[in-house]
């Protein structure tokens, strides 16, 4: 994918120290003063990222740009409201492709990346396609790719049956990448060869728990290659961090996000090892339990990489019409990146008049 890349890069070093010197960016009270008072601290960054807004970017812009049906092979994002609302403007999901009909409209896969496979069948049935996988889990697919041209066994830290690590696994021949989940899985690595591994991760993982595998890995074989750090990517790492200084906090950790949702799962968990007494994902603001709440005076909001800014809005009215609200934006890091969209659909669009012609930055990913 030439074309796509990081426009900028963000100053997510997330440090502790940097993440302490720069909290409370902005403050704001709402609400009844007869009602009991409630510190929300939002969490920043929290929601979209660079992956999913692109991803979502190619759905709308290849319906604006070749009119509906256009098909998506999985949820484009893990979640439904984004889903629902693409579905209400021509777009129709599905799980495979002998789902599409044969048709010249576009097919398009989702951000987590597919097998190698899918394109490959795609092109039997002369589907034109756009690739919408998030070019930091493409990065993936190549080193899992350069590894195995270099001959090393490969072993992917992940969680097993995600599309992602579908989709990385599905990148090699089957059974070339062995998928571990634990720190006691890499006891039962059976190597043909010890000295000769490498290791990649999926990009939505615990921090704390891949570095404990990561060690486990090193411990056991020494000689094991893999990527500087891990292949977690810059906006799973920044909402964890973020939760991770916020939690600790609050009476409540919320995260706003999808159950099936990689990212927003593992950042209720971090919420509650993080030491807050009630660490909760929800998908939307009917679903929170008032009653179990109990009385509280503050709570922490964030929200998965794939949920939009309209839920945690939607969230923080429902506590405003409860409580007397005081909010606090807690900011642990900035990010600026954005991915370029396909080159293929950017001409698309612009010879169709539906996008603006504008010099593309240089491609960095
Ligand atoms: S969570 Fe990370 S890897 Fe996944 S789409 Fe977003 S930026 Fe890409």
């Amino acid at each position: 994918m030439k074309d796509q890349g990081m426009t900028s890069i963000p100053s997510s070093s997330s440090s502790p120290k940097a993440t302490s010197a720069s909290k409370a960016s902005s403050t704001g009270e709402q609400g009844d003063i007869s009602l009991p008072p409630l510190d929300i601290y939002l969490c920043a960054p929290r929601g979209f990222c660079a992956g999913v807004d692109r991803a979502i970017q190619i759905v709308e812009l290849a319906l604006a740009t070749y009119g509906a049906p256009v098909y998506v092979r999985h949820e484009i994002v893990h979640n439904k409201f984004v889903v629902e609302g693409l579905k209400a403007k021509g777009a129709i999901f599905v799980e495979e492709l002998d789902e599409v009909p044969q048709t010249e409209q576009p097919v398009i896969f989702s951000a987590h990346g597919v097998p190698k496979s899918v394109p490959a069948a795609a092109e039997a049935k002369n589907f034109f396609y756009l690739d919408a996988t998030c070019p930091l889990v493409s990065k993936v697919h190549k080193e899992a790719i350069l590894h195995d041209k270099r001959g090393h066994e490969i072993v992917l830290i992940g969680h097993a049956g995600h599309p992602e690590v579908i989709g990385t696994m599905g990148q090699l021949a089957d059974n070339v990448v062995k998928l571990i989940e634990t720190v006691e899985d890499v006891a039962k690595l059976q190597p043909d060869n010890p000295d000769n591994l490498a290791w990649i991760t999926q990009t939505t993982l615990s921090l704390d728990d891949t570095a404990d595998i990561i060690m486990a890995l090193k411990e056991r074989f020494p000689s094991i290659k893999g990527p500087n750090k891990d292949d977690i990517c810059y906006a799973t790492t920044n909402r964890q961090e973020a939760v991770k200084f916020v939690a600790p906090k609050a009476d409540v950790m919320l995260v706003v996000g999808a159950p099936n949702s990689s990212n927003s799962k593992r950042l209720r968990e971090v919420g509650e090892r993080a030491g807050c007494k009630q660490s909760l994902l929800l998908q939307r603001a009917s679903e929170i339990n008032w009653e179990q709440l109990g009385e509280i005076s503050s709570v922490a909001i964030t929200a998965g990489a794939s949920a939009p800014e309209v839920l945690v809005e939607e969230v923080i009215n429902a506590f405003a019409q409860r409580y007397k609200v005081k909010m606090e934006v807690v900011v642990t890091a900035k990010e600026d990146i954005i991915f370029n969209i396909p080159r293929e659909l950017r001409e698309a669009a612009i010879a169709a008049g539906v996008l603006e012609a504008r010099p593309i930055a240089e491609a960095t990913a």
